[in-house]
């Protein structure tokens, strides 16, 4: 159009969009400012994310075949969950490849005497939802590792809550039967409180008492896996273009982008175009986990890929298309498209929602800090289910807050509610680049109340805390004279007398009130800055410890905004 770049900023702001000279417009907003400047507009070609969805539609029945299973397994830590992957890696090498394996590349497949399980290298719970937080699914089937002389433990009950979420079913592997303190029937009975009844007593979930360390059952283990996956009629489409996500990737000095895929439908060869989240390439070599070279691979195979423009991450999702230039425009706009969303906030499920008539269905993920309070407060969340919004707790604990519960609620639409126990730094900022919205109470009824408002579509305005200090306890004193006194570094923001203070102790909340002195040598001060020392004494309350933490806060009430749909 032969016109300045400034004309055409100025332009686009006079119809509302503040734009940078490197930006990319939409295809309407192109259009619309070349009619401005008088110009017509014809589209020549546009490649869009609507093509894939058409690529993508639902196969016929009919050109669907059977592909192998893909197993994840998971467990407590020290249950065995390594030396199952590497017992089944080392029993069970694909029949020719004797010299067995010689890289990792994120996931590898074994031959039964049915056919062929694809296991996926990263065991546990969190990078099976972080993947799913990611939108990706690549598993079928769980197998969880529960130690026989150790029982059921919190990390058990977690995988089991993952794989529930995720509708994944499982397969128990009652490990370690070899060691003289294993109680298999205890495991039986113990996770049969968790919704895993055995088959043996007339449940449908498989268990199955295995040695990694020893290989004892192994065999039998992977027999099971495959007969729960004939069962599950796994099946994929082989003949059209592949598509499926990515496992691992890594940039390699020598190679360039490599990542590991899994191919989940159609077939992918040598010299496919394909684009990967904001990536794309065509594929120049496809290497499995015996190192081989070769170049096709079907649905549940598992390849390193090279020939990618960048690094994609792991959980993106790949798919083939026919022209080297599609690929290339989507990946581009993907790319755009990320940039803008980065800058805008995620937003999961929140109270509000429910508030606003927007969720009918409430996942919840509970955490309290002990045993007690959680029965407690899991029937009485559950009994306010009625007819038109639905509650469910998909894991509950005792303890704090983790990364695991984050990443679970982002990946399940979930919300957090904790009771008297608060997120620590981390886990806080994990969940507000997540979107995931933590709600802590200090008394049960507070709790309910608030949920049954927001069921009500009747929640009062919010009070919002604001985190003003942090001190740390390094020792403690009793005096006579002023009672218990905590000698503390303040390491963030500022102690202060005139704001609420409340102790913290693991993280869990231990007291809540007001400090009733804040000294500095003998003075009495109003306020001590990051990095000085000083003696803190609270009111009303003396246990305190050392390493004990204390946080400053100010509550502010604000009108509760309507989270923006995105
Ligand atoms: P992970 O943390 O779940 O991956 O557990 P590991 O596979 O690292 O195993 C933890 C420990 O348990 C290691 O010392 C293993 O040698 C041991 N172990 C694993 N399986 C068995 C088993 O079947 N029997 C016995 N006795 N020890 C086992």
């Amino acid at each position: 159009m032969n016109l300045k770049v400034g004309d055409i900023l100025r332009k686009l702001m006079a119809l509302g969009t503040l734009a940078t000279i490197n930006q990319r417009l939409d295809t309407d907003t192109a259009i619309l400012l070349a009619n401005e400047f008088g110009f017509e507009a014809k589209l020549s070609s546009l490649y869009e994310e609507e093509d894939i969805k058409e690529d993508s539609a639902q196969d016929d029945k009919a050109n669907l075949q059977p592909r192998s299973p893909i197993v994840t397994i998971m467990g407590h830590v020290d249950h065995g969950k390594t030396s199952l992957l590497d017992a089944i890696r080392h029993s069970n090498v694909i029949a020719g490849e004797a010299g067995g394996i010689t890289q990792h590349i994120g996931a590898y497949r074994v031959k039964t005497s049915t056919g062929e399980i694809t296991f996926l290298d990263t065991p546990g719970h969190e990078a099976f939802t972080a993947m799913r937080s990611r939108g990706a699914q690549a598993t079928d089937i769980v197998i969880l590792v529960v130690s026989a002389a150790d029982g059921v433990m919190p990390q058990t009950i977690e995988a089991i809550n993952h794989a529930k979420a995720a509708n994944v079913p499982i397969i128990v592997a009652v490990n370690k039967i070899d060691l003289p303190t294993a109680n298999p029937e205890r495991i039986r009975q113990e996770i049969s409180n968790y919704g895993l009844l055995p088959e043996e007593w007339g449940g449908d979930t498989i268990m199955v008492d295995i040695s990694a360390k020893q290989k004892l059952n192994i065999d039998s283990l992977l027999e099971l896996v495959q007969l729960k996956a004939e069962m599950m009629e796994l099946k994929a489409n082989p003949n059209k273009n592949a598509e499926g996500i990515v496992i691992e990737a890594k940039l390699d000095m020598r190679r360039g982008a490599v990542a590991t895929v899994l191919v989940q439908s159609g077939t992918l060869h040598v010299g496919d175009n394909l684009v990967v989240g904001t990536t794309y390439g065509k594929v120049r070599a496809m290497i499995d986990e015996y190192g081989k070279r070769f170049d096709k691979a079907i649905p549940s195979v598992p390849v390193e890929i090279l020939g990618l423009n960048e690094t994609p991450q792991a959980g993106d999702k790949f798919i083939v298309l026919d022209h080297e230039s599609q690929v290339r425009e989507i990946a581009n706009a993907r790319k755009e498209k990320a940039k803008a969303d980065a800058l805008r906030p995620k937003q999961h499920v929140s109270l509000m929602d429910l508030n606003a008539g927007k969720a009918k269905h409430l996942k919840i993920v509970l955490k309290t800090d002990v045993q007690g309070s959680l029965g407690a407060l899991c029937d009485a969340l559950e009994r306010m289910s009625n007819s038109e919004i639905n509650l469910e707790i998909i894991h509950k604990g005792a303890g704090s807050i983790t990364e695991s519960d984050v990443v679970l609620a982002a990946a399940s639409d979930a919300l957090i509610v904790g009771f008297n126990i608060r997120p620590d730094a981390t886990v806080e900022k994990l969940a507000e680049n997540e979107g995931v919205s933590i709600n802590v109470y200090r008394i049960i009824y507070d709790l309910i109340a608030d949920i049954k408002a927001a069921m009500e579509g009747l929640l009062d305005p919010d009070t919002q805390e604001k985190i003003t200090g942090k001190a740390v306890v390094k020792q403690v004193f009793k005096l006579s004279s002023a009672g218990t006194v905590a000698g503390c570094t303040v390491t963030e923001g500022k102690a202060q007398r005139n704001v609420k203070v409340r102790l913290l102790r693991d993280n869990v909340i231990i007291f809540e009130g007001n400090t009733s002195a804040i000294k500095r040598f003998k003075d009495d001060v109003k306020e001590v800055e990051k990095g000085y020392e000083c003696g803190i004494s609270l009111e009303n309350f003396s246990d305190i410890k050392v390493s004990d933490v204390m946080e400053f806060f100010t509550v502010e009430k604000i009108a509760r905004k309507l989270v923006s749909e995105n």
